[in-house]
């Protein structure tokens, strides 16, 4: 792993000024098979996984199963596996009775922060080490702190490019895309939650304020 970002910047010379599909197109090109697309089920990702399998059939997916996922978004995991005829790659941290038995009961509630290092932070890291970029269902208008998400930058944190092409779509880009495809989404959307975390870090919300709500945390570490 380099933090240093390489010095050819071929790749997002002009990346601003590419659709999802052409950002998508140029990372296949470059990196297909060591490329990873990350999935949480969120309906960005509902796009993202439509428009990278008609550009590559053999594109590789990959979740975070943290095993306190909810029931609607396991279901939508198999769902989507089975439109798509694929199976997504799955890494995950230590059991839940392992944290329990060296951090105490229901870190969650006692230090989310480590909880999400140890169920989504770490698994990350290991999906991560085993490619040379990835992709992502980040957008610039979900948060203050992914306002400035490039379509195609360097990753210094884990070594690798990172590329996010639906940086400058809006919810409503989404959902169009969503409906004119007919695609799988998690239902709880349909529910109130804009986004989807694990159970007990998750509550109904137009925008990402239902994550961890209370606490300040605003980021589980996966993208800062
Ligand atoms: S979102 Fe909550 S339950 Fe999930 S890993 Fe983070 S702190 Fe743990």
């Amino acid at each position: 792993m380099s933090t240093t970002a390489p010095t050819d910047t071929s790749l997002t010379a002009d990346a601003e000024s590419l659709s999802a599909e052409e950002v998508l197109a140029r990372m296949v090109d470059r990196f297909h098979p060591q490329l990873f697309l990350a999935c949480s089920f969120q309906q960005e990702e509902s796009v993202l996984i439509d428009l990278l399998l008609r550009i590559e059939p053999n594109a590789r997916i990959f979740t975070l199963d943290t095993g306190v996922l909810f029931p609607e978004t396991y279901e939508t995991w198999r769902t989507m596996e089975q439109r798509y005829d694929t199976q997504f790659e799955t890494f995950r941290g230590m059991s839940l009775a392992r944290q329990a038995a060296d951090h105490g009961p229901e870190l969650w509630k006692s230090n989310p922060d480590l909880c999400c290092a140890i169920r989504k932070v770490a698994p990350l890291r290991e999906a991560l080490s085993q490619v040379d970029a990835w992709t992502v269902g980040v957008r610039r208008d979900q948060a203050p702190t992914r306002a400035n998400t490039p379509k195609i930058g360097w990753d210094a944190k884990h070594g690798i490019w990172k590329a996010a092409p639906l940086a400058d779509w809006s919810d409503r880009d989404i959902w169009r895309y969503i409906h004119e495809h007919d695609l799988p989404y998690n239902p709880l959307h349909d529910r109130g939650y804009a986004s989807i975390g694990c159970t007990h870090c998750t509550l109904p919300a137009a925008d990402r304020s239902g994550r961890w709500a209370g606490n300040g945390k605003v980021e589980c570490g996966l993208h800062g």
